[in-house]
């Protein structure tokens, strides 16, 4: 069980007044917060041992060094990745996912397919549509149906041997839709396709087994789960990883270099150009240290909780209308109030202390299909509390006397 006032304790700025209120954060889809372990960490990381890595023989440099690969080493065991090399660090999902379409570049051709869901994120759409617009491959939509889950059969037809690519997150930021990766991978390995899950809004929620789930890339962000912002991994499959040519290149990536021709470093650092973001590389150890110590049992609970009170208490707010319907779903609400802009609740509720997101969640693909502006996101996070629940449906009820 989870102890919610000593969790909430961690978090510095949940006890924070925004606009004389007290913060309600639910945008926790876009960003999670911090516990004072990682803002510790970071300072100790300047304050002790800033050093670059990989490149000095002095100690401070061995040290960051150290704690920069023990880094990867914990998130390589937190995911079950069979390598500590399949595991890159990049600046975010959005990198990671560019890092592979810039690798398949090399790879697709003219009649190729690469399949991407309708549900998707823009940053697991537009890198796709422009490789396919270099490589003269084809993209396609596996599509969803009304309560937002991906239409499996429709997926089982597209399927065939030119499809060389599919792409799909784990768990759909806009909606909460938790997608059935493991037959998708399954049955796009069936084919020989090549399969990435966009984890970025999957890992808040659960821990990811990548040997399990059989993934060839599995990419997600740091500042979702408690870490630090501009950090991220992208894990691949070691054959994967040798097969694709280098997104950039730089310092750190190479073997050796003349003006005739250069050899690359073996993985992970021929994927890791430049001084990396050392101190959010150790943090994200850090951060999903924490993650564990709270445990993904309670995570669960406690956010499936709040998921069910959530959902019961804004659907008795007359006109009120929940897109996203699946059944399996995480703690995301995403909803609209018949006759107002999504935008006006957001304002005024903001003026309460509440921070949602509004608009279209980088994923206009969904709203076009629902024919809708955008919505208003309620994401939460296994340190928001039923009473805070409470706080915005109350806040909700008077934008709409306001706005109607
Ligand atoms: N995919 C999904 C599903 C997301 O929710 C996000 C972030 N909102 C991203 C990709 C992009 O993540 P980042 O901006 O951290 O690169």
């Amino acid at each position: 069980m989870l102890d919610i006032n000593k969790i909430r304790a961690d978090f510095p700025i949940l006890s924070q007044k925004v606009n004389g209120k007290p913060l309600v954060y639910f945008d926790n889809g876009a960003t999670s917060q911090k516990p004072q372990v990682v803002i510790d960490a970071i300072s100790k990381y300047y304050e002790e041992i800033n050093a670059n890595i990989h490149r000095g023989v002095h100690t401070l440099s061995q040290l960051a060094t150290d704690a920069y690969e023990n880094s990867r080493g914990k998130i390589q065991n937190h995911i079950n990745a069979k390598f500590a090399h399949e595991v890159l660090f990049t600046s975010g999902t959005t990198h990671g996912i560019n890092l592979v379409t810039n690798g398949f570049a090399s790879i697709l051709k003219p009649g190729d397919e690469v399949l991407v869901s309708a549900l998707e994120h823009h940053s697991n759409i537009v890198p796709w549509q422009m490789l396919c617009e270099k490589t003269g491959a084809t993209l396609r939509v596996i599509p969803m149906n009304l309560d937002g889950e991906l239409i499996m059969s429709e997926y089982d037809k597209l399927l065939s041997d030119k499809t060389k690519v599919v792409t799909v997150n784990h768990i759909s930021n806009a909606l909460g839709t938790v997608n059935p990766i493991k037959y998708m991978i399954d049955k796009a390995h069936e084919v020989g396709a090549a399969i990435l899950i966009d984890g970025a809004q999957a890992v808040p929620h659960l821990k990811p087994d990548v040997q399990e789930l059989d993934c060839d890339f599995y990419a997600f962000s740091g500042h979702k789960i408690c870490g630090p912002t501009g950090t991220g991994i992208l894990y691949g499959k070691e054959e994967w990883l040798n097969k694709l040519p280098p997104y950039q290149g730089g310092g750190e990536m190479i073997k050796e270099v003349t003006f005739e021709k250069t050899t690359y470093a073996e993985l992970p650092h021929k994927f890791e150009a430049g001084t990396p973001n050392i101190a959010g590389g150790i943090v994200l150890g850090t951060a999903v240290d924490y993650m564990n110590e709270v445990g993904f049992d309670n995570i669960q609970k406690q956010e499936l909780e709040l998921l069910e009170y959530g959902t019961k208490r804004l659907l008795e707010i007359e006109g009120l209308k929940i897109f996203g319907t699946a059944k399996e779903k995480t703690s995301v609400i995403s909803f609209n109030i018949e006759g107002i802009h999504p935008y006006d609740i957001g304002t005024i509720i903001d003026k309460l202390g509440i921070a949602v997101r509004t608009g279209h969640h980088c994923a206009q693909p969904i709203m076009n299909f629902f024919n809708i502006p955008g919505t208003i996101r309620a994401s939460f996070a296994f340190y928001n509390t039923k009473e805070e629940i409470d706080v915005m449906v109350e806040a909700v009820k008077k934008a709409q006397l306001m706005l109607s």
